[in-house]
């Protein structure tokens, strides 16, 4: 059976950097940001190189509620 596939939306506006959704992700699919939201916090950003497995991990630790997770 072929790996399970995805991919993940995450909404800067709600980020504040924490990083938990990095720590979660066994395929280093999310990565630090550079560019600042409104509030002052750089939101992390998805890579999206196809490893994501849409396993849901990030999402569930996010205690901003800033991601989705999709399967394709
Ligand atoms: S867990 Fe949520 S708030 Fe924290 S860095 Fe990731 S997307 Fe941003
Ligand atoms: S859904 Fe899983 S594999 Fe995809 S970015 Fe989130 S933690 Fe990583």
């Amino acid at each position: 059976m072929a790996p399970k596939k995805g991919y993940i939306t995450i909404d800067p506006f709600y980020c504040k950097e924490c990083h938990y959704c990095i720590s979660v992700c066994k395929n280093s699919q999310i990565i630090h940001g550079k560019t600042y939201n409104e509030k002052g916090y750089r939101s992390v950003v998805f890579i999206g190189d196809g490893g994501c497995t849409a396993c849901g991990l990030c999402a569930v630790m996010c205690p901003e509620v800033a991601i989705e997770v999709y399967r394709d």
